[in-house]
Protein backbone atom coordinates (compact mmCIF):
# COMPACT_ATOMS: atom_id res chain seq x y z
CA UNK A 1 0.00 0.00 0.00
CA UNK A 2 1.32 3.43 -0.82
CA UNK A 3 -0.23 6.30 0.27
CA UNK A 4 -0.82 9.81 -1.28
CA UNK A 5 -1.58 13.15 0.52
CA UNK A 6 -4.92 13.59 1.03
CA UNK A 7 -6.01 17.33 -0.56
CA UNK A 8 -7.43 19.69 2.14
CA UNK A 9 -11.46 19.96 1.64
CA UNK A 10 -11.03 24.05 2.04
CA UNK A 11 -9.10 26.74 0.74
CA UNK A 12 -5.89 26.97 3.12
CA UNK A 13 -6.61 30.73 3.89
CA UNK A 14 -10.35 30.29 4.48
CA UNK A 15 -9.48 29.23 8.20
CA UNK A 16 -7.89 32.38 8.93
CA UNK A 17 -7.76 34.30 11.62
CA UNK A 18 -7.79 30.75 13.53
CA UNK A 19 -5.24 29.33 11.22
CA UNK A 20 -3.37 31.15 8.56
CA UNK A 21 -2.66 29.89 4.92
CA UNK A 22 0.92 29.93 5.78
CA UNK A 23 0.60 27.57 8.90
CA UNK A 24 -1.56 25.14 6.41
CA UNK A 25 1.24 25.59 3.62
CA UNK A 26 3.75 23.76 6.45
CA UNK A 27 1.38 21.89 8.10
CA UNK A 28 -0.14 20.14 5.32
CA UNK A 29 1.90 20.30 2.72
CA UNK A 30 5.32 19.71 4.25
CA UNK A 31 4.75 18.20 7.65
CA UNK A 32 2.05 15.61 6.46
CA UNK A 33 3.39 15.03 3.21
CA UNK A 34 7.28 14.48 4.76
CA UNK A 35 4.81 11.46 7.03
CA UNK A 36 3.52 9.84 3.87
CA UNK A 37 6.97 9.99 2.36
CA UNK A 38 8.37 8.31 5.66
CA UNK A 39 5.42 5.90 5.79
CA UNK A 40 5.40 4.85 1.82
CA UNK A 41 9.34 3.88 2.74
CA UNK A 42 8.77 2.03 5.90
CA UNK A 43 5.96 0.42 5.10
CA UNK A 44 8.42 -1.60 2.34
CA UNK A 45 8.96 -4.78 3.75
CA UNK A 46 7.55 -4.60 6.92
CA UNK A 47 5.24 -7.55 6.09
CA UNK A 48 2.12 -5.11 6.77
CA UNK A 49 1.70 -3.62 3.41
CA UNK A 50 -1.18 -5.33 2.71
CA UNK A 51 -2.85 -4.07 5.46
CA UNK A 52 -5.22 -0.98 5.59
CA UNK A 53 -3.58 1.90 7.87
CA UNK A 54 -5.89 1.23 10.68
CA UNK A 55 -4.26 -1.99 10.81
CA UNK A 56 -0.89 -1.12 10.46
CA UNK A 57 -1.48 1.16 13.31
CA UNK A 58 -2.33 -1.22 15.58
CA UNK A 59 0.24 -3.58 15.00
CA UNK A 60 3.00 -1.61 13.75
CA UNK A 61 5.54 -0.06 16.83
CA UNK A 62 8.96 2.46 16.11
CA UNK A 63 9.02 4.63 12.91
CA UNK A 64 6.36 2.69 10.81
CA UNK A 65 4.28 3.10 13.64
CA UNK A 66 5.09 6.57 14.07
CA UNK A 67 4.57 7.70 10.57
CA UNK A 68 1.57 5.71 10.06
CA UNK A 69 -0.39 7.09 12.76
CA UNK A 70 0.97 10.42 11.93
CA UNK A 71 -0.88 10.35 8.55
CA UNK A 72 -4.25 8.72 10.05
CA UNK A 73 -3.86 11.55 12.71
CA UNK A 74 -3.07 14.82 10.39
CA UNK A 75 -6.25 13.67 8.21
CA UNK A 76 -8.31 13.25 10.62
CA UNK A 77 -7.58 16.75 12.22
CA UNK A 78 -7.86 18.46 9.01
CA UNK A 79 -11.29 16.79 8.72
CA UNK A 80 -12.13 18.05 12.30
CA UNK A 81 -11.55 21.65 10.98
CA UNK A 82 -14.30 23.74 8.53
CA UNK A 83 -14.69 26.95 6.75
CA UNK A 84 -18.22 26.88 7.64
CA UNK A 85 -17.07 28.59 10.97
CA UNK A 86 -19.26 29.08 14.32
CA UNK A 87 -20.61 25.67 14.64
CA UNK A 88 -22.12 24.13 17.81
CA UNK A 89 -22.37 20.39 18.86
CA UNK A 90 -25.22 18.97 16.77
CA UNK A 91 -27.81 16.77 18.48
CA UNK A 92 -26.61 13.38 19.25
CA UNK A 93 -23.02 14.71 20.07
CA UNK A 94 -24.47 17.77 22.40
CA UNK A 95 -26.35 15.19 24.15
CA UNK A 96 -23.85 12.96 24.80
CA UNK A 97 -21.40 15.66 25.79
CA UNK A 98 -24.50 16.64 27.89
CA UNK A 99 -24.41 13.06 29.66
CA UNK A 100 -21.03 13.23 30.09
CA UNK A 101 -19.74 16.77 31.10
CA UNK A 102 -22.81 18.82 31.91
CA UNK A 103 -22.81 21.33 29.67
CA UNK A 104 -20.39 21.79 25.84
CA UNK A 105 -18.64 24.98 27.71
CA UNK A 106 -17.42 22.60 30.91
CA UNK A 107 -16.38 20.02 27.96
CA UNK A 108 -14.59 22.15 25.78
CA UNK A 109 -13.06 23.66 29.18
CA UNK A 110 -12.21 20.19 29.98
CA UNK A 111 -10.60 19.42 26.39
CA UNK A 112 -8.50 22.54 26.17
CA UNK A 113 -7.17 21.67 30.01
CA UNK A 114 -6.17 18.51 28.22
CA UNK A 115 -4.33 19.95 25.32
CA UNK A 116 -3.03 22.66 27.17
CA UNK A 117 -1.54 20.45 30.20
CA UNK A 118 0.46 17.72 27.94
CA UNK A 119 3.89 17.97 27.89
CA UNK A 120 5.64 18.57 24.56
CA UNK A 121 3.91 17.06 21.41
CA UNK A 122 0.94 14.78 21.20
CA UNK A 123 -2.88 15.30 20.42
CA UNK A 124 -6.02 15.99 21.76
CA UNK A 125 -8.83 13.61 21.78
CA UNK A 126 -12.63 13.07 21.97
CA UNK A 127 -13.44 9.44 22.14
CA UNK A 128 -16.26 6.59 22.20
CA UNK A 129 -15.41 4.49 25.00
CA UNK A 130 -17.53 1.94 24.70
CA UNK A 131 -21.34 0.40 23.03
CA UNK A 132 -23.23 2.99 25.16
CA UNK A 133 -21.36 5.70 23.50
CA UNK A 134 -20.05 6.90 26.36
CA UNK A 135 -17.14 9.36 25.62
CA UNK A 136 -14.06 10.82 26.96
CA UNK A 137 -11.32 12.68 26.92
CA UNK A 138 -7.94 10.89 25.94
CA UNK A 139 -3.98 13.07 25.79
CA UNK A 140 -1.79 11.20 23.28
CA UNK A 141 2.03 12.15 22.99
CA UNK A 142 3.54 12.69 20.15
CA UNK A 143 2.30 9.82 17.69
CA UNK A 144 -0.32 8.72 20.17
CA UNK A 145 -3.24 7.26 18.52
CA UNK A 146 -6.87 5.67 20.69
CA UNK A 147 -7.43 2.97 17.94
CA UNK A 148 -4.41 1.47 19.27
CA UNK A 149 -6.50 0.72 22.79
CA UNK A 150 -9.84 -0.06 20.89
CA UNK A 151 -11.20 3.30 21.64
CA UNK A 152 -13.25 5.75 18.61
CA UNK A 153 -11.86 9.16 18.07
CA UNK A 154 -14.39 11.33 17.05
CA UNK A 155 -12.53 15.06 17.38
CA UNK A 156 -8.69 16.03 17.72
CA UNK A 157 -6.93 18.87 18.31
CA UNK A 158 -2.68 18.76 17.49
CA UNK A 159 -1.19 20.02 19.95
CA UNK A 160 2.66 19.91 18.26
CA UNK A 161 4.44 23.56 17.80
CA UNK A 162 3.88 23.01 14.19
CA UNK A 163 0.33 23.25 14.67
CA UNK A 164 0.05 27.01 16.16
CA UNK A 165 3.90 28.30 16.40
CA UNK A 166 3.45 30.80 13.34
CA UNK A 167 0.08 32.26 14.64
CA UNK A 168 0.25 31.83 18.32
CA UNK A 169 3.69 31.45 18.69
CA UNK A 170 4.16 29.69 22.80
CA UNK A 171 0.41 30.54 23.34
CA UNK A 172 -0.72 27.06 22.85
CA UNK A 173 -3.84 27.92 25.79
CA UNK A 174 -4.65 30.37 23.04
CA UNK A 175 -4.88 28.48 19.89
CA UNK A 176 -7.11 25.54 22.09
CA UNK A 177 -9.71 28.32 22.57
CA UNK A 178 -9.83 30.06 19.36
CA UNK A 179 -9.96 26.78 17.13
CA UNK A 180 -13.34 25.70 18.69
CA UNK A 181 -14.69 28.26 15.80
CA UNK A 182 -13.47 26.21 13.03
CA UNK A 183 -14.41 22.52 14.16
CA UNK A 184 -16.73 20.76 12.12
CA UNK A 185 -18.97 19.50 14.81
CA UNK A 186 -21.33 18.09 11.29
CA UNK A 187 -18.39 15.67 10.64
CA UNK A 188 -18.00 14.87 14.38
CA UNK A 189 -21.99 13.62 14.45
CA UNK A 190 -21.22 11.63 11.46
CA UNK A 191 -18.13 9.86 12.96
CA UNK A 192 -20.38 8.70 15.49
CA UNK A 193 -22.90 6.69 13.31
MN1 LIG B 1 0.75 18.24 13.08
Amino acid sequence: MKLELKPLKYAKEALEPEISKQTLEFHHDKHLQAYVNNFNQFIEGSGLENNSLEEVIKSASGPLFNNAAQVWNHEFYFDSLTDKKGQNPLKKTEALINAKWGSVDKFKEEFEKAANSLFGSGWAWLVVINSNNELEIKSESNAGNPLKNGLKPILTFDVWEHAYYLDYQNKRAEYSKKIWNIIDWEKVEERLK
